[in-house]
């Protein structure tokens, strides 16, 4: 073997449970990543080879890099924030916390809860995520400070920002522009991407649905809360519409690339336009249930997939909710393992235009999961080993694009102390915004 593990850009991860949830399964396996692709997989005796490092895993599972379709990475300072008001109903909760709270982000506090949230996404094997940000006085050039965050954390991302109609027409004009410009700059980047932000049907006029459906180019998806509390749907209802994919869809703003969020309040026209549209709906199981707004119909809701909705990083603890809190009658392991693997390969190619997954000539991005199973493992029972065996928590190693972001609890390349003195900072200043605004 010459060169150290961490050194060079070639190297052989194996002796553990190569696995992909859609097929590919080798017990005692190992990837050869070359040139930030994967280039070989295989039983790990094969695999290894003398002249390129090896990273021995002993036993842990060896996966495709989780993929979390809706965060905010914005609220990553939040934790501890005391909301300043009663957050009984949904609206409070808007209200009293998080409209409050991104009327206060201003840049360095952008880009340090974008950055730290980020790299916490990385720690639980998460390689890309899908980012929904809001800050309504810090509009235009927001995502370009996003877009540094996250590439200094160098994880894959689609952005967007939240257009809504609650700082004015003028606001939601710069919000409109932020988007589309974002969009059209990253169009063929393999690491960031963007969407059309919009926040929900409840903060969007008539006027401003007309505005943006004139303005969004058609191959341009929306990525939009939908239906998330009974209050969307009241509201679609009051303005004429049979509910939140109505409306959306009576714009012209939805195709099979748009981003549903929740579809927990639907009225029997939206199931309906949504088999006929077939959008991608991302369900965020935690995030219902901290806001007390019900459980989505998942039966009627076909190949959704799932977010955090910046309630965590850790995309397997999700999962575990996911089956936790469903209707109670038990989720297959094959709609889970679609929900985390299959899918999302699909989308990501979509929208980054990058080939992920384990085989020959796509992007390394592997997430090791801190677990080895002792109990035997199975391409039928992987999906209980994720669940009941690692449960969720930081991963052991995270590569995106071949690259080692993360490791046995470090970020290399990474100076922690000095990240974290400087995020606690920025964090401290928008908690005094917070309580003084
Ligand atoms: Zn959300």
């Amino acid at each position: 073997m010459t060169g150290k593990f961490g050194d060079s850009p070639d190297y052989v991860i194996g002796r553990g449970v190569v696995a992909d949830g859609s097929g590919l399964f080798i017990e005692d396996g190992a990837l050869l990543v070359s040139d930030g692709k994967v280039a070989e997989i295989g039983p790990w005796e094969t695999v290894r080879k003398d002249d390129v490092p090896f990273y021995d895993v002993e036993g842990r599972l060896i996966l495709p890099g989780f993929v979390n379709f809706h965060h905010h990475l914005y609220s990553f300072f939040a934790p501890g924030i005391s909301p300043s008001g009663p957050t009984e109903t949904f609206p409070d909760i808007l209200e009293n916390l998080w409209w409050r709270l991104d009327r206060v982000i201003d840049e360095e506090s952008l880009y340090f809860s974008v950055l730290m949230g980020a790299l916490d996404s990385l720690s639980f094997g998460v390689t890309s995520v899908f980012d929904h940000h809001a800050s309504m006085n810090l509009d235009s050039g927001s995502l370009d400070v996003a877009a540094e965050a996250v590439c200094q954390a160098g994880i894959r991302a689609v952005l967007c920002l939240e257009t809504s109609d609650r700082q004015g027409k003028e606001a939601m004009k710069r919000q409109v522009a932020e988007n589309l410009s974002f969009w059209e700059k990253h169009r063929s980047d393999p690491f960031l991407g963007g969407m059309f932000g919009l926040h929900a049907n409840l903060t969007l006029s008539e006027e401003t649905l007309s505005f943006i459906s004139e303005e969004k180019p058609p191959e341009m998806a929306v990525h939009v809360h939908c239906g998330e509390a009974p209050e969307d749907l009241a509201f679609c209802r009051e303005q004429g519409y049979e509910g939140p994919v109505d409306r959306l869809n009576s714009f012209g703003l939805l195709d099979g690339d748009s981003f549903l969020i929740h579809c927990v309040h639907l009225s029997e026209k939206d199931y309906s336009l949504l088999g006929e549209i077939r959008p991608v709906v991302v369900l965020n199981p935690e995030s219902n249930a901290n806001n007390r707004v019900g459980k989505p119909d998942r039966d009627r809701l076909p190949g959704h997939l799932l977010g955090t909705d910046g309630m965590s990083g850790d995309l397997v603890a999700a999962l575990r909710s996911y089956l936790l809190l469903g209707a109670g009658g038990g989720e297959p392991y094959s709609r889970m393992a679609d929900m985390m693997f299959r899918y999302p390969q699909k989308i990501l190619q979509r929208h980054l235009q990058v080939r992920t997954g384990f085989r020959p000539g796509a992007a390394a991005d592997i997430a090791v999961l801190d677990y080895i199973p002792l109990s035997p493992v199975s391409e039928a029972n992987l999906l209980g080993h994720i669940l009941f065996g690692a449960k969720g928590g930081k991963a052991h190693l995270t590569a995106v694009n071949g690259k080692i972001l993360w490791r046995k609890g470090e970020f290399p390349g990474h100076d922690m102390n000095s990240l974290r003195f400087r995020a606690k900072r920025a964090a401290s200043a928008q908690s005094l915004r917070f309580r003084n605004l």
